[in-house]
């Protein structure tokens, strides 16, 4: 089989952290700043950033409706941290949630935390959390994966994952494996 081919929204943010990730495990990475770029893809990877700044960029490029086309047919996507807010309701509103924006209060710029998110063997996630939203309101076809301080932090509605942390830059490859996967089971219930 080919390596998936594996969109990442270059527009801001730490784009080229995904890409090194996903080249690890064996992925190809295209950089996705013009809706052409958005042909092929087998997953989307909404990165850490400015979510205000991001806005702007989708609004420039005329990316919103290619965006939500994608993932309304279906193809994986991960939203990390700024990713998360750009899928919300009131964003993109790809994925039924609210987003409150830098949640964790200024003092907390950035931290760690271990913990165990749902669907990912192998123990407790390291989880890098730089100014980070977490997930006020959830509609009821989203499940929550994990939660920090009884907020949740990582969720999934069908094709769509959603965390507020950063595990391209702290090396934990489960979340992208988790996605490859996606795309993998996806391809097998295509051709049954
Ligand atoms: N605070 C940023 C925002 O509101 C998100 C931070 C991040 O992606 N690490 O968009």
């Amino acid at each position: 089989m080919s390596a998936p081919l594996v969109g990442v929204l270059a527009l801001q943010g730490d784009f080229e952290a995904h890409e090194r990730m996903l080249a690890r495990l064996g992925a190809e990475a295209r950089e996705v700043r013009v809706p052409a770029q958005l042909d092929g893809l087998d997953a989307l990877i909404l990165p850490g950033g400015e979510s205000t700044v991001m806005t702007l960029g989708v609004a420039r490029e005329s990316l919103r409706e290619p965006l939500r086309e994608l993932a309304a047919t279906g193809t994986p996507i991960l939203g990390t941290c700024a990713g998360l807010i750009m899928l919300d309701r009131d964003h993109l509103d790809i994925l039924d949630v609210l987003a409150r924006r830098n949640a964790f209060g200024r003092q907390l710029h950035s931290f760690e935390s271990d913990f165990e998110v749902e669907g990912i063997a192998g123990g407790a996630l390291r989880a890098l959390f730089i100014r980070a939203p977490w997930i006020t309101e959830l509609g009821p076809a989203v499940s929550v994966l994990a939660e920090v301080d009884g907020h949740p932090v990582a969720v999934r509605e069908g094709n769509v994952v959603a965390i507020s942390f950063h595990p391209e830059l702290s090396g934990e490859p489960r979340i992208h494996e988790l996605l490859l996967g996606m795309i993998r089971s996806r391809g097998t219930a295509n051709h049954n």
